[in-house]
């Protein structure tokens, strides 16, 4: 019998072009790569220059034959802040119409392919860019969302609609912001409207409309995908998993996506595994290892607000002080544009001085994954970022959340309340709080969060081994899209 040879799967990955999307979509686009699949990865030129730059990702994809980059404009004009102004809502959205305005042609260009051998088979976009999905229903090529942050946000995100229609949403700041939310199924036991993503405050309601249009009308959108991705993993967010899936047709949650890759690439003779490969739109400064190597075991506290937190210079200080004070070592990034306002008249305090001469040590922008799972490293103070989230899980490093803005407020409760992985600090970076906090981490509360840090660690790192529930739905993702080739 003659067998056919099928046409290999082709998939174009596009990303929201900020940092905490782009790294997990490239981390996908490897393990694609890894399963022999073709993979066009679109990235706005502008992030492709700093990625570029200050990365080796051009020789970390040089060994896939079936990986290429595409680069379009992101229709914002050169000296745009992009993503890191203080409004966070204006510049999303902003962000998101100049890329669709402006990528939307090339998009199609690139879906309905100029040759039959670059056809593609299913296009993986980012959850938030559903006009993307839009262009591939023109198309008529299958759209795959993945979606960035934690099932439980997917989840709060779901359940909006529904929080508005009940009168729960909106609320004002300093009303009953420790009441429990009555209309989110399956949190309702401990999920309060200060857990709430942070656009949900201080609302009216036809900024309501806007809100419900920019996340839960993507959302909805998104419901029409052939199918969900999801950077977690089930003995994670299990219940909360079943809870989206009556909603979606498919979900595969394949995380986390940073240690499936490790897995697999450890797992594949062919290809070696570089420690410094990182997707770092910053450039790193790799001087905190050495600091750290001189550190005691645990010793250290890890303070990172991802890449788009801004501090007002007052809440700077208030952490400053507060890490002062804990009079634990400290490991402070410092991004270039982490503060708002320019004004230098943020004049430390000797004190503050002599003890981070002392004790700390600041850098624009540092290894993450490796800093993480440094020895010296015994507690990370977070902004609750997805990413940050479950590569603290993975090294097994309990946190201290305060929360910035979006998915970070609902990650942070569970981090606190339902996985007791960490402490919550959200609302509040008063210099005794910071002070008293960081003391329970890394001393008082010390026993108890590592030994559920421990468990869940393991749990993470067995569900993308080989046998594991991330293993297996990355395979049968895989499958799914072969399948589509097949059927053209
Ligand atoms: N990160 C890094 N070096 C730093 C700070 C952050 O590599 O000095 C990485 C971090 O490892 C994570 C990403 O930046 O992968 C931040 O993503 P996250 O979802 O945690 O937060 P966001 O930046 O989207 O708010």
């Amino acid at each position: 019998m003659e067998h056919q040879s099928s046409p290999t799967p082709h998939v174009l990955i596009f990303p929201l072009p900020l940092q905490g999307h782009v790294t997990p979509m490239l981390n996908l686009a490897e393990l694609f790569c890894l399963a022999n699949l073709k993979v066009t990865f679109l990235n706005t030129t502008h992030n492709h220059k700093r990625l570029t730059r200050y990365t080796n990702t051009e020789a970390r994809f040089a060994c896939y034959p079936g990986f290429r980059f595409k680069t379009v404009h992101d229709g914002l004009p050169d000296d745009h802040p992009r993503a890191g102004a203080s409004n966070v809502k204006g510049w999303l959205k902003e962000m998101i119409q100049a890329l669709a305005s402006n990528g939307k042609s090339l998009l199609r260009e690139i879906l309905v392919g100029e040759k039959e051998t670059e056809k593609v088979t299913c296009l993986v976009t980012d959850g938030w860019m559903s006009f993307a999905n839009e262009v591939a229903n023109e198309a008529d090529v299958p759209v795959i969302a993945f979606r960035c942050p934690s099932a439980c946000c997917n989840w709060t995100y779901f359940c909006i609609p529904k929080l508005i229609d009940a009168g729960e949403v909106p609320f004002k700041d300093d009303e009953e912001m420790d009441q429990l939310v009555k209309n989110a199924p399956g949190m309702d036991s401990f999920l309060r409207y200060r857990d709430l993503p942070s656009f949900c405050r201080n609302q009216d309601i036809s900024s309501c409309r806007d809100l419900q249009d920019l996340f839960t009308g993507e959302i909805q959108r998104n419901q029409q995908a052939h199918s969900f991705i999801l950077n977690t993993f089930v003995d994670l967010e299990g219940p909360i998993l079943s809870l989206i899936s009556s909603h979606c047709s498919k979900v595969y949650s394949i995380g986390p996506l940073h240690a499936h890759l490790k897995y697999r690439l450890g797992q594949n003779d062919d290809i070696t595994l570089s420690n410094n490969s990182t997707s770092s739109l910053w450039e790193v400064d790799r001087s905190c290892i050495s600091w750290l190597d001189l550190k005691p075991d645990k010793s250290v506290v890890y303070v990172s607000f991802g890449s788009l937190t801004i501090l007002t210079k007052d809440q700077l200080m208030e952490f400053w002080a507060g890490l002062v004070q804990s009079k634990k070592y400290f490991l402070w990034v410092i991004r270039p544009n982490l503060i708002i306002g320019n004004d230098q008249d943020t004049q430390a305090q000797d004190g503050l001085l002599e003890g981070t001469k002392e004790r700390g040590y600041m850098v624009g922008w540092v290894p993450q994954e490796e800093v993480l799972a440094h020895r010296a490293v015994g507690g990370f103070l977070t902004h609750s970022g997805w990413n940050s989230t479950l590569e603290s899980i993975v090294a097994g490093v309990p946190m201290l959340c305060w929360p910035y803005f979006a998915d970070q407020q609902v990650n942070s409760r569970f981090v606190s309340e339902v996985w007791r992985i960490g402490l919550d600090m959200k609302d509040t970076c008063d210099r005794t709080i910071v002070e008293n906090m960081i003391n329970d981490l890394m001393e008082r509360k010390k026993d108890e969060l590592e030994r559920s840090m421990d468990r869940i660690s393991h749990l993470a790192k067995r569900s993308i081994s080989e046998g594991g529930s991330s293993y297996s739905n990355l395979n049968h993702l895989i499958e799914e899209i072969k399948l589509m080739s097949k059927k053209g």
